[in-house]
């Protein structure tokens, strides 16, 4: 199995540095994430070390998506929270600041002041299609 020994999220998997573990199974780990932006904040990794999603193969992605509904359940359940944000951050320009690709578990309560600047746009007239198409050409020439 795929391991970096100076991965801090490899660390907390083999046990050689400590975390606030939740939940283990065979191929994912959840702990408390040590800056959190809410109480309660979780981190969802898969065993293996992989710096993308974009690398990860299908079935581990399945493996860690898989634990979500029931990790969120916990989440609501422990912190009261009334709901949750799951966040991935891929590449640094994302945020990505550790290169073990997880997902973020932040429970959400009214008024927080957690969030996002979701500056919504609008595509010019012809701009949407010209994209659908460009990503079921790319789709296709990835799937085969
Ligand atoms: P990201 O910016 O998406 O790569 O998120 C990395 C997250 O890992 C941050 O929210 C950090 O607070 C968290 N983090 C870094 N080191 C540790 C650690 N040793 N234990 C728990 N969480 C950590
Ligand atoms: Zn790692």
């Amino acid at each position: 199995m795929s391991s970096d020994p100076n991965c801090i999220f490899c660390k907390i998997i083999a046990a050689e540095v400590p975390a606030a573990v939740v939940y283990e199974d065979d191929s994912v780990l959840a702990f408390l994430d040590i800056g959190p932006l809410a109480d309660g904040h979780l981190l969802v990794v898969p065993h293996e070390h992989y710096i993308r999603l974009t690398d990860v193969p299908p079935e581990r992605c399945a493996q860690m998506a898989s634990v979500l509904p029931f990790l969120g359940r916990a989440v609501l359940e422990v912190t009261k929270a009334e709901g949750f944000n799951v966040l991935l951050n891929q590449g640094t320009v994302a945020g990505q600041a550790v290169p073990h690709i997880h997902f973020h578990i932040i429970p959400r309560k009214k008024d927080d002041l957690l969030g996002y600047r979701w500056n919504s746009g609008k595509y010019p007239e012809g701009r949407a299609a010209q994209l659908a198409s460009a990503y079921q050409a790319a789709l296709a020439r990835l799937a085969s």
